[in-house]
């Protein structure tokens, strides 16, 4: 068991645990040290200190220190034993995430159609081509199953946790939600959970949104329509538009960018056009420093208020969106 715990101490670095506690550090001195925000002990100036190569941390406030066992074990005050079996499903999790993000994906698509309420609500979004639906594996959380799902299969809750797909209490972190896996060459590497409910806003788990949804199928054309909703994504596929990617969100990772830039083409960005402007700030935004980097870029306006998916739930055809892709503004 001593040999283990060095091995398993090894394998794991501090440093990465804790940046994945959402810590944020700045180097410190010769660069083998970073320093931050003490997570044990309530502070305002930073005096915790972690040494990379040592592996080792150190607070100078509260005078605690030492290993990634030590920390975990009074971060999240656990016995010595009951960290180390949690460090262990950490690594785990580490190793291999998509496995377990897969089998939750899995879950959730054949929830889909148990439940009268997300039948529903896709339909109320204009979703309703099978095909598609199977196409993207949407799916639906109803909450409160996932978990006997997975630990049954022998998952720990310690390991969802560090995933995401379970709570702090340990409870589905997903409830009544649409799901769309993200992946990444061919690996599910995160869930975006629409709320079925108005009240809630739409999350991911923690972790990258990866790079731009179903980017290989799409890469090699030279147009493409940039939305920032998968519904947006999915009614125009709908209409028959392929050429087609989502950047789940309004502000692209690098990664996203520089797909959007790996060769000459042409992006039509149809971002939202809220009344607040955000999505045209934002589209303008964009489509500026694609210019930049020799990408023609052209910014279609939908009717003020919509968005590429009420624009066809609420009528709106593929003639129609047709004329506004040619009415685009460079
Ligand atoms: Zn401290």
């Amino acid at each position: 068991m001593g040999e283990d715990l060095e091995k398993l101490k090894q394998r794991l670095s501090l440093l990465d645990y804790l940046r994945q506690q959402n810590w944020i550090a700045r180097p410190a001195g010769r660069g083998s040290e970073f320093v931050g925000l003490c997570p044990l002990h309530p502070e305002t100036r930073p005096s915790f200190y972690v040494n990379v190569h040592k592996n080792l941390f150190y607070c100078h406030g509260c005078g605690q220190g030492g290993d990634l066992l030590r920390f975990v074990q009074l971060f999240r005050q656990l016995s010595f034993r009951q960290s180390l079996a949690y460090l262990e499903q950490y690594r785990a999790a580490a190793a291999d995430p998509a496995a377990v993000l897969e089998k939750a994906a899995t879950f959730y698509q054949q929830q889909r159609d148990r439940y009268p309420e997300a039948r529903c609500y896709l339909k109320q979004r204009g979703l309703h081509d099978p095909v598609l639906i199977k196409e993207m594996r949407i799916g639906y959380a109803p909450g409160g199953s996932l978990r006997r799902y997975l630990t049954a299969q022998g998952y720990s809750s310690d390991l969802l946790q560090h995933l995401g797909l379970l709570n702090r209490k340990s409870h589905d972190a997903f409830y009544r939600r649409i799901i769309f896996p993200c992946c990444q060459e061919g690996r599910v590497i995160n869930l975006y959970g629409r709320s079925i409910a108005a009240a809630f806003v739409h999350r991911f788990l923690p972790g990258s949104k990866g790079g731009l949804y179903a980017w290989e199928q799409v890469r090699q054309c030279p147009e493409v329509i940039l939305v920032e909703g998968l519904f947006d994504y999915a009614v125009l596929w709908q209409a028959g538009f392929r050429h087609l990617t989502c950047s789940l969100g309004t502000h692209l990772n690098r990664y996203q960018f520089r797909q959007l830039c790996d060769r000459p083409r042409t992006v039509y960005l149809t971002f939202d056009v809220d009344i607040n402007g955000s999505g045209q700030q934002a589209s303008q935004r964009l489509a500026h420093q694609l210019q930049v980097q020799g990408i023609a870029a052209r910014r279609v306006l939908l009717p003020e208020g919509h968005d590429p998916n009420s624009f066809f739930v609420q009528g709106g055809d593929a003639g129609q969106f047709q004329a506004l892709l040619e009415a685009a503004l460079p």
